[in-house]
């Protein structure tokens, strides 16, 4: 087999034997787009390098000869020949575009000699030295390994005698002086001259590029992008084009569309009389490339032609360059481009509407995660900012203000017109009305699943966890790290979809969901098999998600109602009950509250599904924490303000926030265990859901209710407390006198119930997978806890694919769910399966909720679209 292919043999099939580059200007030349001619060295020929000890092998060298002597034909010039020099160029091409990992050498091919012979040719001996001098610094830091500062530090010197400030301003006296220079340096260092037979600087080029696929760089990129290391590079050789021979020449880079927008239009930058290193090094400005339609119109009019073609082709958005030489159009590469998220979704929807591509092929171009990205704020541009200090991402978007320590603090200014961000050790269910009010939250402590992390994502509210680096000082309203403190009211932005946070306020762009998103989405809900509900506690979030296309809510967690200012104070009333009567009595008085809160979303959702799940976390989250009241306690007695019946109530309360504290709380008395040991709280919340469901009907609205249960493990759990709700559901009926339809189900977030799943069926109506539980409880890891403690370090060091807790993990609970889904059916075909843990949201975890044949998933309502979209893939 052949080790070298010209341009003019080769296809873009051939990727693999071609890299990327080789491939695409094969492609280019075959349909006929001015391409300097050259040759593609093939990746077989960079492994048979290394195999053979890093040495040249005796084919491709010969190989080599033979396509340069073909090259020399083509073009009518000779390497090293001063009346006719051909010049190369000489680039990495690996499969994987590893953008400037690897090495490159330009104008190839001058010496001495030919140097001459370019200055007589093109009537420009400065143009010639110039061309001459880079080649010389880029071989002596290429093949010779020698610092470009060093050769950087020689030319200032020369500028410095001269008195000159900018490179261009050097004469060809100078560059010539620079030449000798450089070349002094390059024997003197690396004791060996800068070759003079161009054949040489060729052989030894080449080599020096499939060296460069080990240098520190590219083995780095290839460990973050998980790029196999033994697949090296190509390597392509090409005919040299100077877009630096006056001012009929120049250099540019055109998107066939812009990229940050989408907008159809030729998009770019060029610079007149240069070549593509000054436009990379920022040396001069680019001009917009509508300029050249002016400057040189046939040029342009031709490049618009060839974009046309190339988009066509490609069948995608193209990242041109170009040059220009004396009038000549060269095209030297073209790509796919990147994009920002709201431009990718523009140009596949406007591909599909020209007829390019098909929708499916649209709907499998767009990342997921992208559609989620355009749904939260944004800054506008970060430019060179350099952050304060990171932690994780936890909830997408972008935030600034003011910050502040205490959700009462967050509250307050809020109420006073200022936009804060709430700054905590970690948030707690008491924190809800802080969150609620802040534009942003930032926390010390916690993982992606924190209590800050899942409401900050179920309102779509920027947010930041485990920013460990942090220094909390809530009672002196103060915060530290990176040698800087901030007091309450400085001002800071956050970027919870990268976990960078940054000093001083950042200016932020509204999203929107474009016209062209909405219209992917509709193609993806025709594809679609799993239907896309929402996790939502509040009318305002079941709006939001049903307006993102959710089709049910599939958890509403019924503890957030409790946290609200004004019944907090209720429900503890309700725990601290010494006797039944007691709490019943606060039970009444929680009842209509509850009702209105069901009747709020039953009207949200007009008629689709909603998902009620009994009261969940253990009681002591809903009274304040027992060290506060203990300190708060003594240092009231020592300040002797408290009467006695002060003190009897405080010791009340310590005693009874006591007696409910847990070594172990998220093991301990929570979810239906809560409901069986407590059946009167329970019965409250079907009372509310019998009542709202009645008074809802009776107004024309339709309902569709399914009671959940929580933290089911053992089967009699869930049939005791299906007695119960049905007890309380017979007590209410529709206007027409027949009973309220229902649903009874249970959360499989034990694994004990997944192992258990064909008895549990025969008691439910549904399952929903609470996959944050189930997680934690199958790993044994703290969803609390375990992100800052070792399971970042656990992912960084690759003893984990993946963190759990954000994208499923198919092999152990992803068997769980799989059996649990199989024996579940057995017993109970009519079964329907969800998942409402955070993994509903994630585009892999969706993929598998589709391989095991669930219903539906349920996620929170800025992910709806992100899920109807990962729902279509996984069917493509
Ligand atoms: C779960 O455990 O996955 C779940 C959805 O419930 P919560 O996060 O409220 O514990
Ligand atoms: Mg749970």
């Amino acid at each position: 087999v052949k080790t070298i292919y010209s341009f003019a043999e080769g296809k873009a099939e051939w990727k693999e034997l071609l890299g990327g580059k080789g491939a695409n200007l094969a492609e280019m030349t075959r349909v006929g787009l001015p391409v300097p001619p050259g040759f593609t060295i093939t990746t077989e020929a960079c492994r048979r390098f290394f195999a053979e000890g890093e040495r040249l092998p005796e084919q491709v060298a010969r190989e080599l000869r033979e396509a340069l002597d073909a090259l020399q034909g083509q073009t009518g010039k000779v390497l090293g020949n001063p009346d006719a020099p051909l010049l190369l160029s000489v680039r990495s091409g690996a499969v994987h575009s590893m953008p400037g990992m690897m090495d490159t050498i330009l104008n190839l091919g001058l010496n001495d000699d030919t140097v001459e012979g370019l200055a007589k040719q093109t009537g420009n001996p400065r143009f010639a030295y110039d061309c001459y001098r880079r080649l010389i610094q880029m071989f002596g830091n290429v093949v010779l390994g020698l610092d470009h500062f060093h050769f950087e530090q020689i030319m200032e010197r020369h500028k410095q005698a001269a008195g000159l400030r900018l490179d261009t301003e050097l004469s060809a006296k100078h560059l010539q002086a620079i030449i000798e220079e450089y070349q002094g340096f390059i024997l003197e260092k690396s004791k060996r001259p800068f070759p003079q037979n161009p054949l040489e600087q060729l052989r030894q080029a080449v080599e020096a590029v499939f060296l460069s696929w080990n240098n520190a760089r590219a083995r780095v990129y290839r460990k973050i992008h998980r790029i196999p290391d033994d697949l090296g590079t190509a390597v392509n050789v090409q005919a040299m084009v100077f877009g630096n021979r006056g001012n009929d020449s120049g250099t540019g880079v055109a998107f066939t569309r812009n990229p940050a927008t989408g907008e159809q239009k030729l998009y770019g930058e060029f610079l007149l009389n240069a070549q593509g290193e000054d436009v990379v090094a920022g040396i001069r400005t680019p001009r917009p490339i509508g300029e050249l339609a002016e400057s040189m119109t046939e040029v342009y009019e031709e490049l618009m032609m060839f974009a046309k073609r190339l988009e066509l082709h490609y069948k995608d958005m193209q990242d041109i360059e170009f040059t220009v030489e004396q009038g000549k159009l060269y095209i030297l590469q073209t790509r796919n481009g990147k994009r920002t998220a709201q431009a990718a979704v523009k140009i596949a929807v406007d591909l599909v509407n020209e007829n390019v591509i098909t929708r499916e092929e649209a709907l499998t171009r767009i990342e997921p995660e992208m559609i989620e990205r355009l749904l939260h704020r944004q800054f506008a541009e970060l430019g060179e900012r350099k952050p304060w200090v990171k932690g994780l991402p936890a909830s997408p978007g972008a935030a600034t203000g003011r910050i502040v320590f205490s959700a009462d603090d967050a509250e307050r200014w809020a109420k006073a017109g200022e936009a804060v961000i709430l700054v905590r050790p970690e948030t707690t269910p008491d924190d809800i009305h802080g969150i609620l009010a802040a534009k942003g939250i930032l926390t010390s402590r916690g993982g992606m699943t924190s209590h800050a992390a899942v409401v900050a994502r179920g309102m779509g509210k920027a947010c930041i966890c485990g920013c460990e680096e942090l220094r909390i000082d809530g009672k002196r309203k103060q915060v530290s790290a990176a040698g800087q403190t901030l007091h309450e009211g400085d001002r800071i932005s956050i970027d919870g979809g990268t976990g960078m946070v940054y000093l001083g306020e950042l200016p932020l762009i509204e999203p929107m969901l474009s016209a062209e998103c909405e219209e992917l989405l509709a193609w993806a809900d025709e594809v679609r098999r799993l239907q896309v509900r929402t996790n939502a506690d509040t009318p305002e979030d079941a709006k939001k998600a049903r307006a993102f296309g959710a089709e049910g809510i599939g958890l509403c967690r019924t503890e957030h109602m409790f946290m609200d200012a004004g019944r907090l104070p209720v429900m503890q009333k309700m725990i601290m009950a010494e006797t039944l009567a007691e709490r019943k009595e606060a039970l009444e008085e929680l009842l209509p509250m509850q009702k209105e809160d069901f009747v709020g979303l039953f009207r949200a959702m007009e008629g689709l599904p909603v998902t009620i799940r009994l009261l969940d976390p253990p009681l002591h989250e809903f009274v304040p924490d027992l060290e506060e009241l203990v300190v708060s306690q003594a240092k009231r007695e020592s300040m002797g303000d408290m009467d006695p019946q002060q003190r009897k109530q405080q010791e009340q309360w310590i005693k009874k926030v006591r007696a409910l504290s847990e070594a172990n709380p998220m093991l301990g008395h929570r979810g239906c265990r809560l409901a069986l040991t407590y059946p009167e709280i329970a019965e409250m919340q079907v009372e509310a859901i019998g009542l709202a469901a009645a008074e809802c009907l009776s107004q024309g609205i339709r309902v569709q209710v399914e009671i959940m249960v929580p933290l089911v493990g053992h089967v009699n759990e869930l049939k005791r407390l299906r007695q119960i709700i049905e007890g309380v559901l017979a007590r209410y009926e529709a206007p027409n006198g027949s009973s309220i339809a229902f649903r009874v189900g249970t959360m499989i977030e034990v694994p004990r119930a997944a192992l258990t799943a064909d008895e549990i069926a025969a008691e439910a109506d549904f399952f929903s997978f609470g996959t944050n539980d189930l997680t934690q409880m199958t790993f044994g890891y703290s969803r609390d806890d375990a992100e800052g403690k070792f399971l970042h370090a656990y992912v960084e060091e690759k003893i984990l694919p993946e963190n759990p807790f954000m994208v499923l993990d198919r092999d152990g609970v992803g068997k769980l769910i799989r059996w649990a889904a199989e024996q579940g059916r057995k017993t109970n075909p009519q079964l329907k399966l969800g998942i409402c843990g955070e993994h509903g949201g994630e585009q892999k975890s969706i993929q598998f909720c589709h391989e095991v044949g669930l219903d539906y998933v349920s996620c929170s309502p800025y992910r709806v679209p992100l899920a109807r979209l990962a729902a279509a893939q996984a069917e493509i």
